[in-house]
């Protein structure tokens, strides 16, 4: 059961082959025995998992051919713990809301439990208020790798992905930034996707960078990628980023051969930045594409060199806004000893935030500061233009952009901590995909001294039914993202 997809799970269920009880509790046991050691979960609650089991199974049985359940009825799903969850806390990996309980649910979270009957396994582990490629910033300790327990699991939506590479759930909510689905994904050998900015709603997703932050799925396959889009997309009137499209069938074009696909290789992911290893898996993947029939061509994105310098200029801005919420007067963490109203909001946040998060607050403040505003933000939001307009070449000459997800494979915990230029450099090559608003991928592409490598996949606007496709087609002749780490 803990290697079927997420359509075998569903006919499984419909066949009443298997009850959702029986299946919530088997993953509920293996995070049992596995997260005192991985740590990719903040929440379990048992019994609560346990309650929405027997309603899915209700909603099962009382389904018809004539009214059948929806597809993903009675799976469960680990959700990343910066959606708003009633009756669950939403930690978000900080301090500051360590014990919060949100009073209303996230849009993504209503639609997989509610629409689509997905019962929720547990909040997963990450990185403060998601500023982090590691896991290491978050408040409950770091997560750990399944398939090296020395190395990271990247980061910020780590605890999902190491939750599902080690099959302590089907799949998982991610969000990303900066590349949180993607690089998590290629470092637990999972395939995550980001969808176009807007297409899942961000209302009840706590912001970091909201001009930046998409929620999407992590999960074992492109297939299984497509199903949870499914679900988990279309508009909301709350958000008000929130796209007005027609709903879309994101598994329609998965068997679709590849015939003609034109793939756009960037010179610039092609250079000595990106470790041999994980370079020969990335060719080799694009020698399996060319087989599959797809042709290549050679493109350029010049200013992707500034994407992270712009990034860490933006998304810091945005966070300082974001974050001045949290004052100890609302919600969340309140110092215990002040003296008057400015001392209450110094300590509260002092004491309430971790060291990254309040290095994002500070770079924040000062790049929007009068007199800064200018030589920082400003510039830093024409280079996003600049960026944006790159993309848009790119794809007049070609479908799918490919490269390396991230330069390395896992690093070990503790690695990068000292080194923050190098932290921030993991994320190189699919920063300007959030800058730019795409959808992107990352898939499993082979392993590199026993650790998983991603390849990275970019998409024109809208196009994640063609990303998944050639992400599937792919699946279907190269077994790299069936498998799953030994010993657990
Ligand atoms: N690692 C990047 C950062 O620290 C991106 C994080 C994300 O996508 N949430 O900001």
């Amino acid at each position: 059961m803990i290697n079927k997809s997420l359509k075998q799970l569903g006919q499984a269920l419909a066949a009443k082959d298997i009850s959702s009880v029986e299946l919530t509790t088997l993953f509920l046991d293996r995070i049992a025995r596995h997260n005192p050691e991985l740590n990719a979960f903040i929440s379990v609650d048992r019994d609560r998992s346990l309650a929405q089991a027997r309603a899915a199974d209700a909603r099962l049985a009382s389904a018809s051919v004539a009214q059948p359940a929806a597809p993903l009825t009675g799976i469960p799903i680990a959700q990343k713990d910066l959606f708003c969850t009633t009756g669950w806390k939403t930690t978000c990996g900080s301090k500051m809301l360590a014990d919060f309980v949100s009073p209303y649910d996230a849009a993504v979270i209503a639609k997989l439990r509610d629409e689509a009957g997905m019962v929720t396994l547990g909040k997963t582990n990450m990185d403060e208020f998601a500023m982090g490629s590691s896991n290491e910033t978050s408040w409950f300790g770091p997560v750990k790798n399944p398939w090296d327990m020395a190395h990271v699991s990247g980061g910020s939506s780590g605890g999902s992905a190491a939750a599902v590479a080690a099959r302590l759930a089907p799949a998982a909510t991610g969000t990303d930034t900066g590349g949180s689905i993607r690089q998590p994904a290629a470092f637990c050998n999972l395939t995550g996707l980001k969808p176009t900015y807007g297409v899942v709603s961000r209302y009840g997703m706590i912001a970091f960078a909201s001009s930046l932050d998409q929620g999407g799925p992590l999960a074992t396959s492109a297939e299984d990628c497509a199903l949870l889009l499914n679900a988990m997309s279309g508009f909301d009137a709350r958000d008000s980023t929130s796209l007005d499209r027609p709903p879309e069938d994101y598994a329609r074009a998965l068997e679709k051969p590849l015939n003609g696909l034109r793939i756009g290789l960037p010179k610039e992911f092609f250079n000595d930045g990106c470790e041999p290893a994980v370079m020969a898996a990335v060719e080799a993947a694009i020698a399996e594409y060319r087989k599959l029939g797809a042709t290549t061509v050679d493109i350029s994105l010049p200013n992707s060199h500034l994407a992270v310098p712009a990034y860490y200029v933006i998304a810091p801005a945005e966070a300082s806004s974001n974050l001045a919420r949290f004052d100890g007067l609302r919600y969340g963490y309140r110092a215990p000893d002040y003296d008057g109203l400015d001392d209450l909001y110094m300590k509260t946040r002092a004491q309430g935030f971790g060291a990254e998060v309040k290095r994002r607050v500070l770079i924040g403040a000062y790049v929007l500061s009068h007199g800064y505003y200018d030589a920082y933000y400003l510039q830093a939001q024409r280079i996003r233009r600049l960026i944006a307009g790159d993309f848009a070449a790119a794809f007049t000459s070609c479908d799918v952009i490919i490269g390396p997800t991230s330069p390395t494979t896992a690093f070990k915990l503790g690695e990068r901590t000292a080194d923050l230029v190098k932290m921030y450099l993991s994320d190189i090559y699919t920063i300007a995909v959030n800058l730019a608003g795409l959808p992107a991928m990352s898939i499993p592409c082979g392993f590199a001294d026993g650790l998983p490598t991603g390849l990275q996949l970019i998409g024109n606007y809208f196009d994640e039914a063609r990303l998944l496709n050639a992400a599937h087609r792919y699946q279907m002749t190269t077994g790299w993202h069936e498998r799953m780490p030994e010993g657990i």
